[in-house]
């Protein structure tokens, strides 16, 4: 095998792409790993320093069977790495019963799960977490084995470990176009050329984030991009992790937000899941922090933090969504011309704004596509299917 020949090639080296790397060089498979910009950096999905984690997924409860084997790998990555990545602080979820989508799923999936969620009315809520206001026709439901994740410690934890396993990364290597030699479409050895030359690899897995519109183009996958800013807000003790203030997640008339407790210093984290802006080519996002939403998460902090009806921004950092049309994952391996799917070449996108939390099984998951051919956990609800591509 000469120099420039791998394994496997992982493209996009963020949340997604670190794990698989991780995960195929601790089973012995000469990876690389090829990143277009630097360790660390600002313009995708990862970054921001905390992204929340839950089980009792209002999104679909088929998610949580994933969600048991992410937790798991959450903590062995975080005993090898020897830092805490993992905030169990619990989560609150609230909203009307009634009409609240995000409450119906999270009792959803606690039943068909058996999950452990405590249901508060209103008035217990307020007495366990004076820090919030809740509405009276809410009901507040506390799952207190979510919590956040530190996001760019996670990623890098996830390479560190793979290149210590033997991995190479390449950093501001830019992959431009991929094709399958060889006999047979379904078998060949994959050529990838990029910005700093060519390599050959058994196995391409790509996890471009925001820029699978682009690089799965041929897939037609009905995928588009949200600009999203996240904010942080300077807040009394109260709210801070040392003081039990826990992430909170309120589904509101005026759309869902969330958060997550101030802690050394950093403020408290706060964004819209329901706002943002529709963009196309994520190379000539505005990145500066310009939010057009923010009066809707000022009002929404105002009204829900007790003692904050003036609240302001003191750090702002925009963050890309890459929506799928349902906004469930796409996971799976090549389809071929003429049926049946590719042996080589495989990838994941469109994680719709809510696919952190899932990086340890996705690489895991890709792993296991990419060297048996199929997963240890379910994930046939999120291969390709009708109404994802145009
Ligand atoms: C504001 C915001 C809040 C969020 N909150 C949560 C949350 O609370 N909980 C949660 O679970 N999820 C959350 N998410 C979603 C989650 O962060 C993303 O789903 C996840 O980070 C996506 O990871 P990714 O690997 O697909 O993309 P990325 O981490 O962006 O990685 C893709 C990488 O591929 C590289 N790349 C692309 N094209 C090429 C190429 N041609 N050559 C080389 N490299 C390339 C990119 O540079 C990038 O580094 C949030 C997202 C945002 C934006």
């Amino acid at each position: 095998m000469d120099q420039q020949t791998y394994d496997a090639i992982v493209v996009g080296i963020g949340g997604m792409g670190s794990a698989t790397a991780w995960h195929l060089a601790r089973r012995g498979i000469r990876v690389l790993g090829l990143e277009q910009f630097d360790p660390g950096h600002d313009k995708g999905a990862s970054h921001g320093d905390t992204r929340l984690i839950r089980k009792a997924y209002f999104e679909h409860p088929d998610y949580v069977p994933l969600l048991h084997r992410a937790y798991d790998l959450w903590d062995e990555l975080e005993a090898e790495y020897g830092y805490k990545l993992f905030h169990r602080t619990g989560l609150i979820l609230a909203g009307n019963p009634q009409t609240s989508q995000v409450v119906a799923g999270v009792k959803k999936a606690t039943v068909e799960h058996c999950l452990g969620i405590e249901e508060w009315t209103p008035a217990q809520a307020r007495q366990m977490y004076p820090q919030f206001q809740f509405n009276d026709d809410w009901q507040i439901l506390f799952e207190e084995n979510a919590g956040f994740l530190r996001v760019e410690e996670c990623v890098k934890a996830h390479t560190e470990m793979a290149v210590k396993n033997g991995a190479k990364i390449l950093y501001n290597t830019k992959v431009e176009s991929w094709k399958v030699s060889g006999d047979s479409p379904a078998h060949g050895p994959v050529t990838v050329t990029t910005s700093a030359g060519e390599f050959r690899c058994n196995r391409l897995i790509i996890t471009s984030g925001p820029w699978a519109p682009q690089l799965l183009k041929p897939l037609g996958l009905n995928l588009h991009l949200r600009r999203i800013v996240q904010h942080w807000f300077n807040v009394p003790e109260a709210f801070d992790e040392r003081h039990g203030m826990p992430c909170f997640g309120f589904d509101t008339r005026d759309g869902f937000f969330y958060g997550m407790p101030a802690r050394d210093g950093v403020g408290l984290k706060a964004a819209s899941h329901s706002h943002g802006v529709k963009f196309d080519d994520p190379d000539f996002m505005d990145r500066s922090d310009v939010d057009p939403d923010l009066q809707h998460l000022t009002a929404f902090l105002g009204r829900h933090l007790a003692g904050m009806s003036e609240v302001k921004s003191i750090r702002a950092k925009p963050c890309i969504y890459t929506m799928s049309a349902d906004e469930n994952f796409i996971i799976d391996a090549w389809p071929m011309e003429g049926g049946g799917r590719s042996q080589q070449i495989f990838f994941a996108a469109g994680f719709s704004g809510h696919g952190f939390k899932f990086a340890s099984v996705v690489g895991e998951l890709l792993t296991d596509l990419a060297l048996a051919g199929d997963a240890r956990v379910p994930f046939g609800f999120l291969q390709l299917r009708p109404g994802i591509q145009k």
